[in-house]
């Protein structure tokens, strides 16, 4: 198939450690060939595919067991240092088995607060497509600890879809999708699509995660919702089946589920505000007025005329939050003064916006149709 055949032409697949280890944590490098075979054999009919892999920390910890003064937190870091170089190691061999070079990037959450910095991220991943090289991307587990960790890989992998406009991403764990009752159960079947608007498919997620991954199915639909909703179609299907991807790609009789994306795509600042909630560094409180102007559909920047309140300290460019009177979320954006200045400017009808329609996100527009 050339290019223009596929559904797609750029796609990201995130493999969990659960399809790439076997049960005593090594790497089951049986399953990585298949997963490298269905990747190169897209990427050799054209398709851009970035790859965002786990496995680092559960192929570490089968390898060292760390001595009795070293804290879990340290351990863990160990762990990801050693399996890292196993995973990537194991990585490269198998695409050189196809002539693809495979290149590392790791990413800390942080990595996605600064623009800047998130910028530089999307221009390297785009020079290694540029030059044929195929991106595999974790978190760099040796120094994310605590609040500064991703959820778990699915966010992760969501965030570098979203970051390098990918159309589709498919999270490859060891289920077949999500089921509209128990797996396991005989009346239970694969839910086919998921509108994103709808909550119907919660009630039969639960929060519990199985083997080594730090994600379950809970977080999986809270990210794909949340990818859908940027105009990107997600996917959840079992890695465990060779050639997966590409079998549901030619429409052949398989299991998964999609997520329906929200066709009204975002621009590419509003992407990155959409997971830069942790980011914030100071906040606004608005009165009703301004409140019911930035929730109503139109184009609306936040004047100082609707702020009522400012807190924290805050340079200009940086990422505040949105709170209504009674200290309720409403969303986030890139502030045009700093905290001084914005307080100065309270109320005032002439002054520039604090944030700009352009540089803000509202929560509904995360998970509706808005914008
Ligand atoms: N980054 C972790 C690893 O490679 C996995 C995180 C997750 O399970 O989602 O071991």
């Amino acid at each position: 198939m050339k290019k223009s055949e596929w559904k797609y032409s750029k796609i990201a697949i995130k493999v969990g450690s659960n399809v790439i280890t076997q049960s005593d944590g090594s790497l089951n490098v049986g399953r990585m060939l298949r997963i490298v075979e269905d990747v190169a054999v897209l990427s050799k009919q054209g398709l851009e595919v970035i790859l965002i892999s786990s496995g680092a920390v559960a192929a570490g910890r089968n390898s060292l067991n760390p001595s009795k003064k070293t804290n879990i937190v340290s351990s863990k870091q160990v762990w990801a240092a050693i399996g890292q170089v196993k995973l990537m190691s194991t990585y490269q061999f198998l695409f050189g088995k196809y002539n693809i070079n495979a290149g590392q990037l790791l990413a800390t959450k942080e990595s996605f607060s600064d623009r800047r910095h998130y910028l530089n991220m999307k221009n390297c991943i785009s020079a290694m497509i540029e030059n044929n090289v195929l991106p595999v991307v974790n978190e760099n587990d040796t120094i994310s600890i605590n609040e500064l960790m991703f959820t778990d890989n699915d966010e992760l992998s969501g965030m570098i879809a979203s970051l390098m406009n990918s159309e589709a991403l498919f999270i490859l764990s060891n289920v077949d999708g999500i089921y509209n009752g128990m797996p396991g159960s005989c009346t239970a079947e694969i839910i086919r699509e998921i509108n994103i608007d709808s909550t119907g498919p919660e009630k039969f997620i639960t929060s519990e995660k199985s083997g080594f991954g730090r994600g379950g199915m809970h977080t999986k639909y809270l990210t794909a919702r949340k990818i859908a909703s940027l105009g990107i179609d997600v996917y959840i299907a079992n890695g465990m089946r060779d050639s997966i991807v590409t079998d549901i790609l030619k429409e052949r009789d398989v299991p998964f589920t999609r997520f329906i994306p929200n066709d009204n795509k975002k621009n590419s600042v509003k992407k990155w505000l959409s997971h830069s909630d942790t980011f914030a560094r100071g906040a606004v409180y608005i009165n009703n007025g301004a409140k019911d102007a930035l929730l109503n559909d139109k184009v609306t920047s936040l004047l100082m005329i609707g702020v009522t309140k400012i807190e924290g300290f805050f340079k200009r460019g940086d990422i505040i939050s949105i709170l209504d009177e009674n200290g309720n979320s409403i969303g986030l954006g890139k502030s045009q003064y700093d905290s001084e200045k914005a307080a100065d400017n309270i109320g005032e009808k002439q002054s520039k916006p604090l944030i700009k329609y352009d540089y803000m996100v509202i929560n509904e527009d995360i998970n509706t149709n808005r914008n």
